[in-house]
């Protein structure tokens, strides 16, 4: 019998093939994650819910078919872990607000249905910032979750759960949402590999609507191939999601797989120039020119390109984004689900009155920003102003990504203008803002990106490179981000994911 942390040390491609040969059982690998998950816990506090018992007897089914000659999908077996932006029938969902603390949602999102029909065990729920709104998890109502490589420091946000069980071996899988950043940044901060498909190829149904017109589910991971897996199982088309795209798609686990055998000779990379300078610290602009250099070796041209509106995304995010969520937060209202606050006996018992102390006690404050903010771009009178404008530099945004694209292939940039900072360091919005500063125009593009990890700075902790492609190019971004991360990980001797320290993992049991 495999120890515990031999086993959950393992890549989720190396599971599958282990599964898949009869080395080890479902059971055994559920077991191992959650053990892992309670002896980590209560360091990290990456979960919101757990669902062990559903989680083992996904695993034992899938055993008992195995065992009887079924031929099973590449992850079946392979534990997963949500976000808890997406819905999960039976297990209780709350987006970390106290607003749907405790609603048990009656239905599954598509992207869980297609893990389900994988035969995937879901371990849990992560946390997030409320709504996934934030670069840091702090805003989650309930509590932090701490970057297990400097347990001082955020994991990154909103998805900073999901990365943190991902990176300190608690799942080999989970799920984010990406609307500005939030698989990308804390995949970045975590060591990790996060991906934002191209906008329609993921199902949105039953994603926990934040900004609707950028709103991405995609995989976590530690290894470019295991996203690439989790991609597979999650996309394709739902009549369920008005934005779906209508294709069939390739196999993005045979284009990660194709990249790590290939150079990149002639492929086309431009740099992104707007962020390779001020704002970002050294080190990270140093790690990125590591990347640069790797990328060469394997043959590509590399060239600066410059996009002039590349750092205003970040204000027409600010604009777009809260107009958005003023919109989809209309529904929590105390009406239909979750919270609801009477009015003190002493104030009219109105309708009104009662969504007005249900959304008062409901929202956190930096939700509360944004819906103030956002009816503010939608009102009469300031729509054209704020909203219209907004909209108009999207357009252009866009069009200045389409003609680079004419010259380009890939297009490169650091993930986040910084690494891991500490928890409580951050005190002002916009400054927190500004972590998304290089995520968010491929949400305002609808682009697909990934990030991977290129190095550590002088305080060992993570930082990361991002690459982005065409629309429907995501294809390629595998290819490229696999070929780079071959490259980096024969540079390190070890993944990086590799090199974490994980005294949680040292107190576990034989099997
Ligand atoms: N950090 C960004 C924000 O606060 C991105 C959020 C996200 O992608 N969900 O809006």
């Amino acid at each position: 019998m495999a120890k515990a942390s031999e086993l959950v040390t393992l890549t989720a491609a190396q599971m599958a093939d282990k599964l898949k040969k009869g080395d080890i059982s479902s059971r055994e690998l559920v077991e191992a994650e959650l053990q892992t998950i309670d002896s980590a816990e209560p360091t990290l506090q990456a979960f919101l819910a757990r669902s062990s018992e559903e989680a083992l007897a996904v695993a034992d089914d899938i055993d008992t078919r195995r065992a009887k000659g079924e031929e099973l999908p590449s992850l079946a077996g392979v534990p997963v872990a949500v976000k808890d932006m997406i819905v999960t029938k039976g297990i209780e969902t709350t987006a970390a607000s106290k607003i749907l603390e405790g609603w048990i949602p009656p239905y599954d999102a598509t992207v869980v249905t297609r893990m389900k029909n994988t035969g995937m065990p879901i371990l849990g729920k992560t946390n997030l910032d409320e709504f996934a709104q934030g670069s840091s998890t702090e805003n989650s109502a309930f509590h932090n979750t701490y970057n297990p490589w400097d347990i001082t420091r955020v994991p990154g946000g909103s998805g900073g759960g999901s990365a943190t069980s991902v990176a300190s071996f608690e799942t080999p899988l989970a799920l984010g949402t990406d609307t500005g950043g939030s698989i990308r940044q804390p995949a970045a901060f975590t060591g990790t590999v996060g991906v934002k498909p191209t906008y329609g190829r993921v199902s949105r149904y039953g994603a926990i609507a934040m900004a609707s017109s950028m709103d991405q589910i995609g995989p976590c991971a530690r290894t470019v191939e295991d996203a690439a897996m989790l991609y597979d199982v999650i996309a394709g088309y739902d009549d369920h999601d008005s934005t779906s795209i209508r294709e069939i798609l390739p196999s993005m686990t045979a284009a990660a797989l194709q990249g790590k055998n290939q150079d990149l000779k002639g492929l086309r990379v431009g740099i992104i120039k707007e962020a390779t300078g001020d704002g970002f610290e050294e080190e990270v602009k140093n790690n990125f020119s590591e990347g640069i250099k790797l990328l060469q070796n394997m043959g590509a041209n590399v060239e600066e390109v410059s996009f002039r509106h590349f750092l205003h995304g970040i204000q027409v995010y600010y604009v777009v984004m809260p107009a958005e969520v003023s919109s989809n937060l209309a529904r929590y209202d105390g009406m239909r689900y979750g919270l609801r606050v009477m009015p003190p006996a002493d104030v009219p018992q109105t309708a009104a009155n009662m969504m007005a102390y249900t959304r008062e006690a409901g929202f956190g404050a930096e939700v509360k920003r944004r819906i103030i903010l956002g009816t503010y771009a939608l009102s009469a009178g300031k729509y054209e102003e704020w909203y219209g404008k907004a909209q108009r530099v999207r357009t252009v945004m866009i069009q200045d990504f389409n003609k680079a694209f004419k010259d380009f292939d890939v297009l490169v940039c650091p993930t986040a203008p910084t690494s891991a900072f500490k928890i409580g360091e951050v005190e002002d919005p916009a400054t927190m803002y500004r972590n998304d500063i290089a995520t968010i125009p491929a949400n305002l593009a609808g682009l697909p990106a990934i990030s991977i990890p290129s190095g550590l700075d002088h305080n060992n902790l993570p930082v990361g490179f991002q690459i982005l492609a065409a629309q429907k190019n995501d294809e390629l971004m595998f290819r490229v981000a696999s070929a780079l991360e071959t490259a980096f990980n024969k540079k390190w001797g070890a993944p990086l994911w590799a090199q974490l320290k994980t005294p949680w993992l040292d107190s576990l049991s034989e099997e």
